[in-house]
């Protein structure tokens, strides 16, 4: 086994980045585990009230002289970044690997994902420019001025930690606004590298903050009169009950971007041989924690011909999968991130075989390569005969395992993807531009695939969610996420 070279050495102790320095905090300190490893590779602080009070306080004292700086020179900084990211590219993959789990190729694309976001936010003398109307009545002009509005909270979950504070931190601070983030304490470390690189990019101190902790930061956030908006991504229970419904009370304008159960529709038409390996990474890809990972496989028809053989390649090429620590670029599935998540997974299987469904691929006992320890590990599982109403057919698992549905038609796929409580990611594969088109009508999905197994909108869409999975209108990355950032100013003239 070569592994490449860990860019974390030893124990590396957290700390929050608030107006320009780095401090200690003075909360509680919690190790964080390399999941792959099982090695205590950090220690990252559970932050106190004091600490995010005064990274809002910051941010808040920064912004007046932010909001003067032109957007050319804000895009500047950010262009700066973008550049900072790329010479860094490979270190920041590499951690997202060690504190996350995921192969160095899935990392490679997250951060590929993530400096996209800043590339299209470089765009914002343009993309925030307003617009303007000559003789609204006579005499009269009237415009609108997309304004910043202060400083904004932006919570990440432990899935993504490099990208997805990136669909909303580019913007935010491109549009003149100023930021604090709280990562996944679970994985403090990727925001902790970007910190340091805003840094070096020289956003001003109290422009960028990073406050790491969990509840009492977000609480913070939450109760903190200064803070105008919040962006979230994170399970459904956190983001519509705590999130959405505590902005609501105090005003603040809010995207909660939250679980999911993703369908992948299969249509007997569709291309065996180029679905099969993209369901791999659909439902396998980084151990199954995507919130736009494949859940549950649908497969439409009576023709037990055609099921069999194609359960027969998928199951087939799912045993194939080769575990371990993702640092060995050989390997195609890494751990889940750590081992409560593993014994969630695990509760999950048992239910599954208590509920009758047919356990057709055990991913309880998983091989796995190099002498990693198995303790945060699940190989790929799959369920035959699941249904809506079995639990492992409708709650979020999240982790390496597929529960496989049939339908007669397309029409009672579509009904089984919209009976589902979340409205993440479904797709279909097929070869008929009939059946794609109406499987995108009629089916209740924020991002839909069509012959597309992860179905994550690049940068210059928004991210978007219906039902359980999202909470909100307007949502992160591209035009969305300026407007988001941005409260409209409109301005009516007249001169006598
Ligand atoms: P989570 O809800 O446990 O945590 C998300 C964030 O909320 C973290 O920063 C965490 O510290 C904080 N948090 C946790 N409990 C809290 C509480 N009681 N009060 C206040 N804050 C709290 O989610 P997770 O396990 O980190 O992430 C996985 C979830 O995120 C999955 O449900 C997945 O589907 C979802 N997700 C959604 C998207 C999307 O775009 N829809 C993208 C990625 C992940």
């Amino acid at each position: 086994m070569a592994l490449l070279e860990e860019p974390i050495k030893g124990i590396k102790e957290v700390k929050n980045y608030i107006n320009g320095e780095w401090v200690d905090s003075k909360g509680k300190i919690v190790d964080v585990v390399n999941p792959a490893t099982g090695k205590v590779m950090g220690k990252c602080p559970i932050s106190t009230k004091a600490e995010i009070n005064a990274a809002v306080e910051a941010a808040k004292e920064a912004f007046p002289d932010w909001r003067r700086t032109t957007p050319l020179a804000r895009s500047r900084t950010l262009f700066r970044m973008k550049n900072l990211l790329e010479e860094n590219f490979e270190e920041l993959s590499r951690i997202q690997t060690m504190e996350h789990g995921k192969t160095i190729d899935e990392s490679r694309g997250e951060t590929r994902r993530g400096i996209e976001n800043v590339e299209v936010s470089c765009g914002i003398p343009t993309l925030m420019q307003g617009y303007y109307s000559e003789d609204v009545a006579s005499g009269i002009d009237e415009w609108v001025i997309p304004t910043p509005m202060g400083v904004f909270g932006i919570i990440g979950p432990f899935n993504f930690p490099f990208m997805i504070p990136l669909w909303s931190a580019p913007y935010a601070v491109a549009t003149g606004n100023c930021i604090v983030i709280k990562p996944s304490s679970e994985v403090p470390f990727s925001q902790m590298r970007l910190a340091e690189l805003a840094e070096e990019a020289g956003f001003p101190p109290g422009v960028w903050n990073v406050v790491n902790g969990g509840r009492t930061v977000v609480d913070g956030m939450l109760e903190h009169k200064d803070i105008v908006g919040i962006t979230f991504v994170g399970s459904t229970p956190i983001g519509k009950d705590v999130i959405y419904k505590r902005c609501g009370e105090t005003g603040k304008r809010v995207i909660a971007q939250c679980g999911a159960k993703n369908f992948m529709v299969i249509m007997p038409d569709c291309n065996v041989k180029a679905t099969v390996p993209a369901l791999m990474t659909s439902f396998f890809g980084n151990a199954g924690q995507r919130c736009l990972a494949g859940a549950n496989l649908l497969i439409v028809g009576e023709d037990d011909k055609f099921y069999n053989s194609f359960m027969e390649e998928v199951t087939n090429m799912s045993s194939r999968i080769k575990m371990g620590y993702g640092l060995d670029e050989s390997i195609q599935m890494g751990p889940v991130r750590d081992k409560e998540k593993r014994d969630n997974i695990m509760g999950y299987i048992e239910i599954g075989i208590k509920e009758g469904a047919r356990l057709r691929l055990d991913g309880r006992k998983p091989k796995v390569e190099g002498g990693c320890p198995d303790t945060c590990f699940v190989g790929p599982t799959i369920f035959e005969n699941v249904t809506s109403d079995m639990r492992i057919g409708s709650e979020e698992i999240f982790g390496p395992v597929m529960g496989v549905f049939r339908a007669k038609t397309l029409d009672e796929a579509v009904q089984i993807c919209n009976a589902s409580p979340f409205g993440n990611g479904h797709a279909i594969f097929t070869q008929n531009g009939r059946s794609a088109r109406d499987f995108q009508y009629n089916v209740t999905s924020g991002n839909v695939g069509i012959n597309i197994g992860i179905v994550a909108p690049v940068a210059l869409f928004p991210f978007s969610g219906m039902k359980d999975s999202f909470f909100g209108i307007l949502h992160t990355q591209g035009q969305e996420a300026v407007r988001f950032f941005t409260e409209s100013k409109v301005v009516i003239q007249r001169w006598f």
